[in-house]
């Protein structure tokens, strides 16, 4: 029987740990460790996100700070509000929500983020240290994946991984972390040239392509270990209800695979999980507290 990564359960046990390092580090720090959220418009799934962050927040301690923008305001005014976050001494941790309204410079914002806060790991300065394999802020989807494998000891070093999409937000660092951890990675895209024979050479597979149920069991080698990280919501017979389904086509593929990653419960929950993690890896820089979380950034 295959072995399904459940994302939901292992997200769990890291929250008891973060649970359990905030309230023995509180003390010495003297505040709780702190997260700011910026939505910028109306779109109703990242209202659903960010809600999801305030709640993970919560459960564990971290003070979360929510501004809820709406899109009339320009990129010059966002671009004040991170800098004001970017000096607050309560804020750990400042995250813009994506995607927001075509109007704004996304990358723009995100730069304006100072490197320690950006606990989304996406601004030039953490991204060129990924590349350069040294230590900084990981984004959170790719060091929740690793975190995945990492927990079932599935082993990256040696293996032959392909990954699909080559994204700023998943493919391109997750290419460059399991790169780090010495994986032989292949990054694929929308105009790769035979995709299904590269993917059958994959022991790792992990399709990050946005495409629903693009990968099916002619794409995926016997014993190989899948993770899906699209998220999509479908429209199903009964006009009224929706269904959750990422890029794979997991009943086809499950009994084919050694392990894979359910959806929902698999990718998603570790990349709010990460979020949390990086919060207080940047909260204990700060105060000098142990490093015990360390081992969950790749
Ligand atoms: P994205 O920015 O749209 O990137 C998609 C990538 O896939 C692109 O590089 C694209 O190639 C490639 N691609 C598209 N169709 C393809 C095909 N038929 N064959 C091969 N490659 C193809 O999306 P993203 O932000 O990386 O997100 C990908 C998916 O993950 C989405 O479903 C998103 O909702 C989900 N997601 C989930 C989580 C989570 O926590 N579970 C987090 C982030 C994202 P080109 O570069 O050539 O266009």
């Amino acid at each position: 029987m295959s072995l399904k990564l459940d994302g939901k359960k292992l997200s769990l046990e890291i929250e008891e740990k973060l649970k359990n390092y905030i309230s023995f580090n509180e003390r010495m720090a003297k505040r709780r460790p702190g997260l700011a959220v910026i939505r910028i418009g109306e779109d109703p799934a990242s209202g659903v996100y960010v809600k999801n962050k305030e709640k993970a927040c919560s459960r564990i301690g971290i003070k979360s700070y929510i501004y809820n923008l709406k899109d009339t305001v320009d990129q010059k005014e966002v671009e004040q509000l991170i800098n004001k976050l970017n000096l607050d001494k309560n804020i750990d941790g400042i995250l813009l929500q994506l995607p927001i309204p075509n109007k704004f410079h996304d990358q723009r914002l995100i730069s304006n983020i100072n490197p320690s806060k950006d606990v989304d790991g996406l601004n030039e300065h953490n991204i060129g240290k990924l590349v350069k394999n040294e230590d900084a802020m990981r984004s959170c989807t790719p060091a929740g994946i690793i975190n995945l494998l990492r927990s079932q000891n599935i082993r990256i070093e040696g293996k032959k991984i392909v990954v699909i999409g080559r994204s700023l937000l998943v493919g391109k660092p997750l290419s460059l972390m399991l790169l780090n951890l010495n994986g032989t990675v292949t990054m694929t895209h929308s105009k790769t040239k035979n995709l299904i024979d590269i993917c059958k050479e994959a022991d790792i597979l992990i399709a990050a392509a946005g495409k629903p149920n693009l990968i099916n069991s002619s794409f995926v080698k016997e014993g190989a270990v899948i993770i899906d990280v699209g998220i999509h919501r479908l429209k199903t017979d009964d006009e009224n209800k929706t269904r959750l389904c990422g890029d794979v086509l997991l009943e086809d593929v499950i009994p084919k695979v050694f392990a894979y990653t359910p959806v929902p419960g698999g990718v998603g929950p570790m990349t709010v999980t990460m979020l949390l993690v990086n919060t207080i890896i940047s909260w204990q820089k700060q105060f000098g507290l142990s490093s015990t979380l360390n081992d969950l950034v790749p």
